[in-house]
């Protein structure tokens, strides 16, 4: 778990992705993983492992992509009030009901800078009955960085990255941590990369940049690589909480690995997603079927790539997603590396 950890309390928002693309750069390196590596123009990293064993003798091997974003939801400072005070703008969907009261983390060129974020207007105590009904919006958030106007001024400017701070700790059967969306992805390719033998497939893994904002990174990608097969690493929403009804859980916490059927942006291959739950079976791997009504995922970019790809889209199943409390179950993340590696080694 200490890889996870390393890549949740890495920040890198959409178009700030440098600093968690160093570090799986590094990875992949040190532990000899791949045979190339290349940043494209928008930040994303390709790299290519050619096939090992018997099956590297063969001219035209099965090329296969994996993807994973490696972006995090988080803001880019918008404004810098005299007093020093910052405002944010969101770069992916956050819900304003989990910013109150938040410690964040402004990343400067000087180095980074602790700071607090609160909606402007008064604390209970002095606030009005319909006051503390409101949920305010976005842009009514600050950031107090405990400093003069003038200190602030000096390091910090206007696009600067801010993520919120969540540490990573177990909880129960699970880990916790912010931004498990999407550094469980990431993570998986590498802990599958690292975990497989022989394979006749060449495999283009891919860590894409700017997915919360849209699937940017996976167009240009995925239009390089033009993959036969596509393997989309993400995440999807577990909503086994108190106040939601069974029908709408989208997956089940501890229920294995998730195959997402389909969301908004793409319908999975279905002979992909049979022949992954056939190979579940033989090695006991625990699998489950996910569809999500809205919400999509750097799949859709890999299956309509220059002529087309079949696809199928990996998730594992997170409670409270999109907040710093995000939980994934060993169980789900132990058999997402396994059916990954799995999968791999049969093409
Ligand atoms: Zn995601």
């Amino acid at each position: 778990m200490e890889l996870l950890e390393l890549l949740t309390q890495t920040p890198s928002v959409p178009g700030r992705e440098s600093r968690i693309r160093q570090v799986i750069a590094d990875h992949l390196a040190e532990a000899k993983l791949v045979d190339e590596m290349h940043v494209d123009p928008l930040g994303s990293l390709l790299t290519i492992r050619k096939p090992r064993g018997a099956g590297a003798a063969q001219t035209a091997p099965q090329r296969v992509m994996l993807a994973a974003h490696m972006d995090q939801i988080g803001f880019l400072v918008s404004h810098i009030h005299g007093d020093g005070t910052l405002r944010v703008n969101p770069v992916g969907g956050f819900d304003p009901r989990n910013l109150f009261a938040r410690k964040v983390r402004v990343c400067a060129a000087s180095g980074d800078l602790m700071g607090v974020m609160n909606p402007g207007g008064k604390p209970i105590h002095i606030s009005s009955p319909e006051e503390r009904k409101k949920v305010p919006e976005i842009n009514e958030f600050y950031i107090d960085l405990g400093m003069s106007g003038e200190q602030v001024g000096e390091q910090v400017k206007l696009g600067d990255m801010v993520v919120l701070d969540g540490p990573f700790h177990t909880v129960g059967d699970y880990v916790s941590s912010q931004c498990l969306d999407n550094r469980v992805g990431c993570w998986a390719q590498l802990r599958a990369l690292e975990q497989l033998g022989d394979h006749a497939c060449e495999i283009h893994a891919v860590w894409t940049v700017q997915e919360e904002v849209g699937l940017r990174g996976a167009v240009p990608a995925s239009y390089r690589v033009q993959p036969d097969i596509a393997i989309a690493c993400d995440t999807t929403l577990c909503c086994q909480t108190p106040g939601v009804p069974e029908e709408q859980r989208v997956s089940v916490a501890g229920g294995g690995v998730a195959l997402h059927v389909m969301d908004s942006s793409a319908i999975s291959d279905l002979g992909l997603i049979e022949e992954m739950e056939a190979l579940a079976e033989t090695h006991q791997i625990p699998v489950q079927r996910a569809l999500l009504a809205r919400g999509g995922q750097d799949g859709a970019a890999m299956q309509r790539a220059r002529t087309g790809a079949r696809m199928v889209a990996m998730a594992c199943p997170i409670k409270h997603i999109h907040t710093v409390t995000e939980m994934a179950h060993r169980t789900d993340l132990a058999a997402y590396v396994a059916l990954l590696t799995a999968f791999l080694q049969s093409l």
